[in-house]
């Protein structure tokens, strides 16, 4: 006789009443940001939409706000704010433009701020939310390049929880979950290499914004997709990871892995090496980040290694990249050398997209933007956003003047 099995496991258990996570996305209108549109859009009782914003595409974020049901939308761009208020008309939606706006958007009670924005305007509204305690995704790499330890500072302050979302980091936020943080002897980022990793030297001086713009295994923004060309993003992460890590330099090293299947690696004293596989989808860190403590089902693909079939690993390149060198060298000199690399950077990008500036330029811009600021002897480390933003704004003029001259030197 079969036995009868006691009541109350076969009795459905009591599920959890779901709550809803109210959320903003600043930079709802880019790459990431789409991403994480996607996945909201995919468990709408889960999230609540706050704020959403852009840098000028009203038509673009109206029909997102809309879409996602967000009370408040914000343009950097003044100028756009007509058009965003008469997209928006009828809705119930606030429309706002400017960039108080931006700040304003971040300080809707939002409880998680993906913060998407590309390049060091993303500070400012970043730095808003996580100063009101919120939990941040960051995307954003440019501001903790910027000014990492006074963000990292502050954040810690408010009680933030600062998500990794790039995904290298990422990936080193969860394999440091293995272990304590005295037993880690080193951390490693991958690189995929970019579009020109085999590349000669000859040739990567004639790289054209087209074929710069192509990226062999992530769909990104074309800053980032310029900087993983160049491997300053890598440079760029070298010096996020410090922060967010808390880690010095020498803890930290890269290795180009073209398939972009293993995102980053902890080794620990024992010798043991713990790291994250993943398809390249940023709906990965970036759903790790949404449902962080938990875990959520995303449409990324699954990987199948047998179909990968190999997962190569070499050094970079530092005299092809010299990019990558000169980010390290920043680190390690630390005062206003981070801060003034990245405007430097953002500034060559866009000479290099706007066919100002060769490839070449791009390093050769940002080395003589960072070798003129420290014969000026502006290199102390910024404590306040207005310093911050001060170093930024002078790199940023002084890089435009040198302009003409390496632009011609590296044509
Ligand atoms: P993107 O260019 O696709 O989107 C940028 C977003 O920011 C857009 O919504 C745009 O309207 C807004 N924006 C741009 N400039 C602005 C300004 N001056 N003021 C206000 N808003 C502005 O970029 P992305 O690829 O989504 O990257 C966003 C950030 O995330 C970058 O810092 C990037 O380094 C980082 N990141 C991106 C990826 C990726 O896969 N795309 C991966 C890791 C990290
Ligand atoms: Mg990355």
């Amino acid at each position: 006789m079969r036995q009868k099995r006691p009541l109350a496991k076969i009795l459905p258990q009591p599920v959890p009443k779901a709550v809803t996570k109210r959320v903003t996305i600043l930079g709802a209108t880019g790459s990431i940001g789409s991403s994480t549109a996607d996945l909201l859009r995919r468990d709408p009782a889960r999230f609540a939409v706050e704020a959403v914003t852009a840098h000028r595409d009203a038509v673009a974020l109206a029909r997102l706000a809309r879409e996602l049901g967000a009370r408040f939308a914000a343009v950097a761009d003044p100028a756009a704010y007509a058009a965003l208020k008469s997209e928006l008309s009828g809705s119930g939606i606030e429309a706002a433009a400017g960039p108080q706006a931006l700040i304003e958007a971040a300080q809707r009670p939002a409880e998680w701020v993906m913060a998407a924005i590309t390049g060091a305007a993303s500070l400012a509204p970043t730095l808003a939310a996580a100063e009101r305690g919120a939990a941040v995704a960051l995307a954003n790499k440019e501001c903790l390049v910027c000014a990492g330890a006074l963000f990292m500072r502050r954040a810690a302050a408010a009680g933030a929880s600062v998500l990794p979302v790039d995904s290298e980091h990422n990936a080193i936020f969860q394999a440091l979950g293995s272990g304590r943080r005295e037993d880690v002897r080193r951390v490693v980022l991958t690189a995929s290499g970019g579009p020109f990793r085999t590349w000669t030297l000859d040739a990567i001086r004639n790289v054209t914004v087209e074929q710069a713009l192509k990226h062999p295994t992530w769909s990104m923004g074309p800053k980032i997709t310029i900087d993983s060309a160049t491997l300053m993003n890598k440079g760029l992460e070298l010096i996020e990871a410090h922060h967010l890590f808390g880690l010095p330099p020498d803890m930290l090293d890269v290795v180009v892995h073209p398939q972009s299947i293993v995102h980053g690696l902890v080794e620990f004293q024992d010798g043991s090496v713990i790291a994250q596989l993943g398809a390249p989808d940023m709906r990965i860190p970036i759903s790790h980040c949404l449902a962080w403590p938990v875990r959520m089902g995303t449409p990324a693909a699954r990987l199948n290694l047998a179909q990968v079939s190999t997962l190569s690993f070499e050094a970079p390149d530092l005299v092809r990249f010299p990019a990558l060198a000169i980010a390290r060298r920043a680190l390690a000199t630390g005062g206003a050398a981070p801060t003034i690399l990245n405007a430097a950077n953002e500034v060559a990008v866009r000479e290099f997209v706007e066919r100002r500036l060769g490839f070449s330029g791009i390093a050769a811009l940002v080395e003589a933007t960072l070798e003129g600021m420290e014969r000026r002897g502006g290199m102390t480390e910024p404590q306040t956003v207005d310093e911050a933003l001060a170093i930024d704004h002078s790199a940023r003029r002084l890089a435009s003047d040198l302009l003409p001259e390496i632009a011609a030197m590296a044509s």
